[in-house]
């Protein structure tokens, strides 16, 4: 449940209701609106202890959160959620922001090379993976460490903020160390340990929808996160699993409006999984950033026919500079920047 404060609610009073919310074996979570200030009242059934926040001084209203999830939902929280990456740059906000780059990191010279081309081309962050969740177990599955290290560099050499996954609690610090934003991919989104894990780091956390997750459980997926501790969580639609079999995925641009009118944080879109085809990404890309999405991640290869996975639907550094000029077009007519 939220509780409402009253205007001139005193420090004295806020630190009463945040005391008794504890007492009670629940979590306060206080949002500072532009107008009002609300406490979250989290924790299971929260809302049969009404009456004794409602008897306290400095309380105006109590309002239930009807959802499953609570922390991530409008009605925890009316305004916009804007995450504030490092390097100057933020989603969320009136800005479109590109993430681009290899699928897996593979050398040390085509990561920098693509590093400088997706910067050039107007991509604020740098995206590359080094644990990879591969369907078969003889793809290649990562550098690991040896990747990340790369990674740094290339942030080093760029400037630019770094995304890369996660998909092990054991390996969570780690990857916390090298990364700008943690992605959690789309397989492992009910892997609840490893939730609570990017919960307690100190990075943003990009949370990938899974190939059959439904809105709901996407959302509660990502309450896990929040409720654990990490307020700094992105979604990211990446194309659903249906009976349609001539793309890789079906996007769900439908998600895209529809997260934004049940949950505050922002969203993302991922074409390049999505479509899974390198011809379609750009169509994609820009119905995305029409719809409403925050940003874009998009797979791109100096020489996808050797990239070590994702080549297909991996874009030329020129067709991504192409699809940059055309998407600042699109995020202009829906009164975006680029
Ligand atoms: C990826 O970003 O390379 C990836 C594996 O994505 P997803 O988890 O969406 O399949
Ligand atoms: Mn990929």
């Amino acid at each position: 449940m939220i509780i409402t404060l009253k205007k001139d609610a005193s420090r004295i009073q806020v630190e009463a209701i945040t005391g008794k919310i504890r007492e009670l074996g629940f979590s306060p979570h206080i949002t500072h609106g532009k107008e009002l200030t609300t406490i979250g009242v989290i924790g299971e059934n929260a809302i049969v202890t009404k009456d004794i926040f409602m008897a306290m001084d400095g309380v105006e209203s109590i309002t239930p959160i009807s959802k499953p999830y609570k922390l991530v939902s409008r009605e925890f929280k009316k305004e916009d959620t804007v995450i504030s990456i490092g390097g100057g740059v933020s989603i969320g906000g009136r800005e479109i922001v590109v993430m681009a780059g290899p699928c897996s990191i593979d050398t040390r010279e085509r990561l920098l090379s693509t590093a400088e081309a997706v910067k050039a081309a107007g991509a604020k962050i740098l995206r590359g993976g080094a644990f990879k969740p591969r369907t078969s177990p003889y793809s290649f599955q990562g550098h690991g460490e040896k990747g990340l290290k790369l990674l740094a560099e290339a942030r080093k050499h760029t400037g630019l903020p770094v995304i890369t996954e996660v998909m092990n609690v054991n390996d969570v610090e780690m990857v916390e160390e090298y990364a700008d934003v943690i992605q959690i991919g789309a397989r492992n989104i009910q892997n609840f340990d490893l939730l609570k894990a990017v919960g307690k780091a100190k990075k943003p956390v990009l949370l990938k929808r899974g190939l059959a997750s439904t809105i709901q459980e996407w959302l509660m997926s990502a309450e896990y996160i929040v409720t654990n501790g990490n307020p700094r969580v992105i979604l990211c639609e990446r194309g659903i699993r249906t009976f349609e079999t001539s793309t890789r995925f079906t996007m769900d641009l439908n998600a895209i409006p529809v997260v934004r009118h049940l949950s505050h944080l922002p969203i993302i879109v991922d074409p390049s999984h999505g479509v899974g085809i390198r011809e379609f990404i750009a169509p994609l890309a820009k119905a995305s950033v029409a719809v409403g999405a925050d940003g874009l991640i998009i797979e791109v290869h100096p020489k996808p026919e050797e990239a070590l996975s994702d080549g297909p639907q991996s874009l030329l550094p020129e067709q991504f500079a192409r699809l940059m000029d055309e998407l600042r077009l699109v995020a202009g007519a829906v009164g975006r920047t680029m």
